[in-house]
């Protein structure tokens, strides 16, 4: 199998190519070849750059601010010059709320300043190979939980007073901790008292108070998910999920991954599996 060949641009008047160059050898460091096009390149000589070399992938770069003109501008110039069926991705000082326009445009993905070089260089493979697995969105909030110093005496405001209904009680032995879900439309709030002094929960009561203490998402994969977001370099609070309430396989994000929330996967067995 031929090397994966990328070609980095700088479209443009933007002056700085640090971070094309960084991009550029982590992608060599990857196995990758990489043809760099240099400053101030036009749309028109990107494009004509890709086929020359024969790339699989042309990645843009901007710093200037000018990525939402020049961006589509080089899409537009590849599919001009027959070669619209390489795809374009980007990256650089991009703001988010521009992502969802450069997608419509044409760009298959952007990367931000934060996103690892091992995140773009599989991203990069995969669209290659034809065998990219896009990770779905999370299916929805699966649940919030609150830490409470005794279920008994919390469930009256949220039975009596919000009028939500108890779906179950039940204890998580690998979590130390009993645990009320309350059904709110197709989410939950979930009580977590601690079951003894070792209980992370009681950690978090004695340190912070009772309070919200992690919000919980449904997903489909949550083996491939803990194993993708590792390599990602996103901290997991243990290595592989474990079992969590009604049959669940769950895992935590390290707060420090997510703005200082604590995120649980949670994985319900479809309906029909065993
Ligand atoms: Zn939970």
């Amino acid at each position: 199998m031929r090397p994966v060949r990328v070609l980095i641009a700088k479209a443009g008047l933007d002056g700085h190519d640090r971070g094309a160059l960084v991009i550029a050898q982590a992608l060599r460091d990857q196995g990758m070849e990489v043809i760099y096009t240099g400053l101030r390149q036009s749309p028109l000589q990107i494009a004509l750059a890709a086929i020359q070399e024969d790339v699989d992938v042309v990645g843009l770069s901007s710093l200037s601010g000018a990525h939402r003109s020049l961006f589509p501008k080089v899409i537009e110039a590849l599919r001009e010059s027959g070669a619209g069926d390489i795809p374009v991705i980007g990256g650089g000082v991009i703001p988010p709320e521009d992502i969802p326009f450069l997608e419509e445009k044409g760009i298959r993905k952007i990367f931000t300043s934060g996103a690892s070089t091992q995140l773009l260089a599989d991203y990069i493979k995969e669209l290659v190979r034809g065998t990219q697995k896009k990770m779905e969105s999370p299916e929805k909030i699966s649940h919030i939980g609150i830490a409470v110093n005794s279920i008994e005496q919390s469930l009256p405001f949220y039975l009596d007073v919000l009028g939500l209904k108890l779906e179950k009680v039940e204890e998580v032995p690998d979590e130390k901790v009993k645990v009320a879900f309350l059904t709110i439309g197709e989410s939950r709030l979930e009580l977590l008292e601690a079951l003894d002094e070792t209980s992370p929960v009681h950690r978090f009561l004695e340190k912070k108070g009772e309070g919200i203490h992690h919000i919980a998402l449904e997903v489909a994969d949550i083996n491939e998910r803990v194993v993708q977001y590792k390599r990602q370099g996103i901290r997991m609070i243990s290595d592989k999920p474990v079992s969590g309430a009604g049959n669940s396989q769950i895992a935590f994000l390290h707060p420090k991954a997510a703005n200082g929330v604590l995120i649980e996967l949670s994985e319900h067995p479809k309906e029909g599996d065993q």
